[in-house]
């Protein structure tokens, strides 16, 4: 759900920020890391990894993307739905069936199928289209693509055809964002020499891509022509090793507002299943939000939330809809307390000199940002700042 006018908490206590000018930071990096000539493809699947496709596209098409690239036609015509008329890649190869959807909708698939590529051939034929598609090599990472030795005889096999038109040739690593170097080498290795093949056979591999975010941090030698920028264009790591290479703006926030406090008498159990038990004197805030919002029940009783500058402990299962959290007594050490119904809680990002990132509960949960991100986009509104 999207709201672009200013109605954070007016129907629902809990939300998420995303902060527009932080996205257009990061992009421009990538801009300028592709270099003069080089283009940027900003990433936009799942939703924009959960920041919302449409908007994330005009921000991103703004700061100097070039194109746009999602994971499923109907992310495509979504876009196109909403009149983004930038170029838009699919990143995998769609199902036959799905042909004249991506025809009409000017959506250009990957391919890395005979069948899919005449079948493409002969819906935009019928049309008096030429349709472009991008080539996938597969290098190392075994998901999708052709075999670098198979490349050259597959363009032999297709390009015949007056209805189709190779306008990319690119390959994805599958360890760009590891510590080690060596499998990633051996992708470079496999995919320069498929380019080279590629030419030699007098084909023009038009737009040569392989990078994603840490591979564009990292590699120059990876960026060719263009960049796919997905995850550090939302201001967010894959892993570690990018951290000391770029500075980012994360730009996910989620917030709520306490919704309900008591302080129950000591030994009373807090939640499903009663797994946490109050020392007594303490302040429990209910929050209105849960892990139908994204809120991993994973992360019960091991995660944290700021409340009026004070870093608390969440306690007890978190619920779909609702969770607690603990509230350090008036002390000296916590001197905000007693918190109030209404108080602003930051479960995502700042509050005061305190900040929980999106790392933190993909740590606890042994994942990446991205899926911590796509969840939280899901079922809370988002509000554009
Ligand atoms: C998702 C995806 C990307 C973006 O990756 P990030 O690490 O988020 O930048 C790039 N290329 C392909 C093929 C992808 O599937």
């Amino acid at each position: 759900m999207d709201e672009s006018t200013d109605g954070r908490g007016l129907t629902r206590w809990a939300w998420v920020e995303i902060d527009s000018s932080a996205i257009a930071y990061n992009l421009r990096k990538a801009r300028n890391m592709a270099g003069r000539g080089g283009q940027v493809m900003a990433v936009v699947k799942a939703d924009a990894y959960g920041h919302g496709a449409e908007q994330v596209s005009r921000i991103a098409l703004k700061a100097g993307a070039d194109r746009l690239a999602v994971a499923m036609v109907a992310e495509g015509v979504k876009l196109r739905s909403v009149g983004i008329a930038a170029p838009i890649l699919c990143l995998a190869e769609p199902p036959i069936t799905s042909i004249p959807l991506l025809v009409d909708n000017r959506i250009t698939p990957t391919v890395d199928t005979v069948d899919f590529a005449i079948a493409l051939g002969e819906a935009a034929d019928a049309r008096g289209q030429v349709a472009p598609y991008h080539l996938a090599i597969n290098t190392g990472m075994n998901r999708i693509g052709v075999m670098p030795v198979d490349a050259v005889p597959f363009l032999r096999a297709i390009d015949f055809h007056r209805g189709i038109q190779l306008e990319g040739v690119f390959t994805h690593f599958a360890t760009a964002d590891c510590p080690e170097e060596w499998d990633f080498r051996i992708q470079l290795r496999r995919f320069n020499e498929t380019i080279d093949a590629i030419r030699a056979a007098g084909f023009n591999p038009g737009i040569v891509h392989a990078a994603s975010s840490p591979a564009t941090i990292r590699y120059p030698e990876a960026r060719f022509d263009m960049v796919r920028y997905g995850i550090s264009m939302y201001g967010l790591h894959s892993s570690d090793v990018t951290r000391s290479l770029i500075e980012l703006r994360p730009a996910m926030s989620v917030k709520a507002r306490v919704s309900f406090v008591k302080t129950p008498a000591t030994g009373e159990g807090v939640s499903y299943g009663m797994h946490y038990r109050t020392p007594g004197g303490i302040q429990i805030a209910t929050l209105p939000l849960g892990y139908g919002d994204g809120m991993a029940r994973a992360l019960s009783g091991r995660c944290h939330v700021l409340i009026n500058g004070m870093r608390c402990n969440q306690v007890g299962n978190v619920c779909m809809d609702q969770m607690m959290v603990e509230i350090p007594g008036n002390s000296p050490l916590h001197p905000h307390g007693p918190v109030e119904i209404g108080d602003e809680a930051v479960i995502i990002g700042r509050q005061g000199d305190g900040e929980i990132m999106l790392d933190e509960h993909a740590d606890l949960l042994g994942t990446v940002t991205h899926e911590v991100a796509i969840h939280f986009g899901q079922r809370l509104q988002r509000f554009y700042v």
